[in-house]
C-alpha cells in the first residue's frame, strides 16, 4: 500500500517537474523566436551603402531589386544584372539603354 503511494508520489512529482521542463523550454522557444524576428527584420531592411536611407525590394521583370528610399539608387545582387539585361525587348534595361531596334 505504501508503495502504490510512493508510486503516486513520484508520478505526480515527474508529472510537475516534466510541466516545469516544458514551461522553461516554451519560454526559450519565444525568447528565441523574438530574437530570431528581429534579426529577419534587421536583414530585410537594408541600408543605403551611399546615404542613410533604407533599400526597398521592388520586383521588376520578375527580379527583385533594391531601391533606395532616399536617394533612388538601386542596388542588384549577384546575377540579377544578368537577369534583368539577358531579356530581350522591353526588358528593364534595354528601355533604360535604349540599345535594341525600337
Ligand atoms: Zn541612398
Amino acid at each position: 500500500m505504501s508503495n502504490a503511494m510512493d508510486e503516486r508520489g513520484k508520478a505526480l512529482e515527474d508529472e510537475y517537474f516534466r510541466r516545469k521542463e516544458r514551461e522553461a523550454i516554451e519560454k526559450l522557444r519565444a525568447k528565441m523566436s523574438a530574437e530570431e524576428q528581429a534579426k529577419v527584420a534587421a536583414a530585410s531592411a537594408l541600408q543605403c551603402p551611399k546615404c542613410d536611407g533604407t533599400l526597398e525590394g521592388v520586383v521588376v521583370e520578375k527580379v527583385e531589386i533594391d531601391v533606395c528610399n532616399t536617394c533612388g539608387g538601386v542596388w542588384l545582387d549577384a546575377g540579377e544584372l544578368e537577369q534583368l539585361s539577358k531579356r530581350e525587348t522591353g526588358g528593364f534595361l534595354s528601355r533604360l539603354w535604349g540599345s535594341s531596334g525600337e
